[in-house]
């Protein structure tokens, strides 16, 4: 449970604890501008980097979907973890030894989180991996194993290059084996490494051929089984159920060994199963992975777009606007209808994928494993070189089932597949999918315009999809802040919300140097509502003479506990935004006038107030008030002189 380590070191695994080291082990940063970095955001979909981290304040912000928080919190929501596991894990690499609160309640059964659970399941994993590769070779009845492995022309040194391995037959060999090293039975349970049967536990996989597959990382986290015997009534493969690591829409088989020709080739090929991994990798193609017993979906592109995405300096194609043009995602699907399917069913979703996407399929629809058996490695590197773009593999696979040699076909033809090429939002890439379309079809390009002109203009079917975050979001690079919908945000070109704006992303980041005055603003210092109600937070956290004394992660945590769960996200983005100006040098002095500014605004609308108080009170009726009004009218006024005297 969450509260039970004990708040100070939750607060010095924060304080040691360097998010640049934790973020950039999953998310390549690149230097952006002074004290920031800026990466792909590993939770959205996106091309352009808008994922903020800053060093300094020990957060994270996206300006695309509006995720944010300190580094426990992006272990959490990256991998899955509690809190405890994710203070756990982060306290192990910067040394910090956890202490946790005595439970005062009489219940001795308050269960806490043990953070070392995930390792030890890792651990579970590894050693189960090593007990199934050792059986391959070692036993008799790993024979049909073998069998199937030579078969496919991979022997024993590539079986052990994939760590290839066999499941005993039998109910309990390896729940056995791993108890003797100390496993307990609730471990195996939870790595899904056996099963709960009505007299006990029992293995997960027994008499099958066994692939262990592993995190970006090389840690195994699940095992993919295929069946060798007649009388296993299971399914041809069989994978970890769903676990704490196991996620199966995240899992690809293969990318520990891909990894890193994924980043140095900027390509990844997506193959079908794991012999078709193995058949790729020792062909050449070494960034073949494959998923596990699901379809490609948003979360497996998230991960290799993130692997690829080197963008800036160091490689890679680079536009003119310095945005990278990223790199290749290869399908390889065997020629039949499934497969054309898939591809069609990829054509729906996210389009800035589909720019980078492309199918390869083998003439004669052999899978990758087949063509090294038959035609040898370099045809299965010819595959891969052979691919064409998405969009072509869909247009054309649709254009087959016409007859282009009559003057209807070719009409009904141009008719079905206008919308593909209308659906195409890059503008370049549209008009030369027109003149490619008129080309395959046989028809005038301008009348290949007109159509998919008319499609755009009253699409037939507006193509369905998801409302997703990164949908609406991945593309703006405006810094537009994200509130909860209790408060209503500023309209970003007013320049007393902005200047506000500035003043509290001055406080939160550097309160030592943020004059004294500041806390003695009152109330109604900040006008727009949600800037206030964090002005608010500030000042019941002690102002900035408390900010001062605190590490600048500690301050904007005191602020964000204040300010209640609401405002958080909007705090975290306040934290890590950068200023317009935060060179060293000139920092103190940038945020002063930014403070000064904000002080100028209230005074300026102070002495409006005063003004106008002034003009209703009558001289002659009330003569008191009405020099009183005119001395407060030039206290605030000499105020501002001076104010504006200081530089
Ligand atoms: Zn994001």
């Amino acid at each position: 449970m969450a509260g039970l380590i004990k708040r100070e070191d939750v607060e010095a695994v924060r304080e040691r604890t360097r998010i640049e080291d934790i973020v950039g082990a999953q998310v390549t940063l690149k230097p952006a501008g002074v004290g920031s970095m800026k990466g792909l955001c590993p939770f959205h979909d996106e091309r352009t980097p808008s994922f903020t981290v800053r060093p300094a304040v020990g957060r994270y912000h996206c300006f695309g979907c509006g995720e944010s928080g300190d580094a426990i919190a992006f272990v959490m929501k990256l991998d899955g973890l509690s809190f405890a596991e994710a203070v756990g894990m982060l306290a192990d690499r910067c040394g910090v030894q956890l202490r946790y609160e005595e439970s005062s309640g009489a219940s001795g059964n308050v269960r806490r989180d043990d953070p070392g659970r995930r390792q030890r399941l890792i651990d579970a994993n590894r050693v189960a991996a090593e007990y199934y590769a050792e059986q391959l070779f070692s036993s008799a009845e790993a024979k049909s194993g073998r069998r199937f492995l030579a078969e496919r022309s991979f022997g024993r040194a590539d079986a052990e290059k994939f760590s290839v391995g066999y499941a005993p037959s039998g109910w309990n060999h390896l729940r056995d084996y791993l108890q003797a090293k100390g496993y307990t039975q609730a471990e195996l349970l939870a790595a899904g490494l056996v099963k709960q049967g009505q007299r006990g536990p029992y293995d997960a996989f027994r008499g099958r051929l066994i692939w262990p597959i592993r995190d970006t990382s090389g840690a195994v986290v699940g095992f993919g089984a295929r069946k060798l015997y007649e009388e296993d009534n299971g399914p041809k493969f069989l994978n970890t159920t769903e676990t704490s690591l196991y996620k199966k829409s995240q899992v690809l088989y293969g990318v520990d060994l891909a990894k890193k020709a994924i980043a140095r080739d900027k390509r990844v090929v997506i193959v079908e199963g794991y012999t078709d991994v193995m058949a790729a990798h020792l062909s050449g193609v070494e960034s073949a992975v494959a998923t596990c017993g699901t379809a490609f979906g948003a979360d497996h592109a998230r991960i290799m777009r993130r692997l690829m995405g080197d963008f800036g300096a160091g490689g890679g194609l680079q536009l003119a606007s310095g945005q990278s043009l990223g790199g290749e995602v290869i399908f390889t699907f065997d020629g039949d209808a499934a497969g054309q399917k898939a591809a069609l069913r990829a054509f729906g979703e996210d389009q800035r994928f589909h720019a980078q996407t492309f199918v390869a399929v083998a003439a004669d629809g052999m899978d990758p494993c087949d063509l090294r058996i038959a035609k040898g490695p370099a045809a299965v590197r010819a595959l891969v070189d052979g691919r064409v773009p998405l969009f072509e593999f869909v247009i054309r696979t649709t254009l087959e089932r016409f007859d282009l040699n009559s003057v209807e076909g070719r009409v009904q033809a141009l008719r079905e597949t206008a919308g593909y090429v209308a659906g195409i939002r890059d503008r370049a890439m549209q008009d030369g999918y027109v003149r490619s379309l008129a080309g395959w079809i046989g028809l005038d390009i301008e009348e290949v315009r007109r159509e998919v002109s008319h499609v755009v203009k009253s699409p037939r079917k507006p193509q369905e999809r998801h409302p997703a975050r990164s949908e609406v979001r991945a593309e703006s690079q405006d810094p537009a802040p994200q509130a909860s919908p209790a408060y209503h945000l500023p309209n970003p070109r007013d320049p007393v919300a902005h200047t506000e704006h500035l003043a509290l992303v001055a406080v939160l980041q550097y309160p030592q140097h943020i004059p004294e005055e500041f806390d003695m603003l009152g109330p109604s210092a900040f006008t727009t509502p949600v800037w206030r109600a964090i002005h608010d937070a500030i000042r019941a956290a002690g102002g900035v003479a408390t900010g001062r004394t605190l590490a600048t992660s500690g301050w904007v945590s005191a602020v964000e506990t204040q300010a209640g769960e609401a405002l958080s996200p909007l705090i975290n983005q306040l934290s890590v935004t950068p200023l317009p100006e935060d060179r060293e040098e000139v920092i103190g002095r940038y945020v002063a006038d930014v403070i000064r500014a904000l002080r100028d605004l209230g005074l300026t609308r102070q002495i409006a107030d005063a003004r106008s108080r002034l003009m209703r009170t009558d001289a002659t009726a009330n003569p008191d008030e009405h020099r009183v009004s005119m001395e407060a009218l030039l206290a605030l006024e000499t105020t501002r002189r001076r104010l504006r005297e200081t530089d």
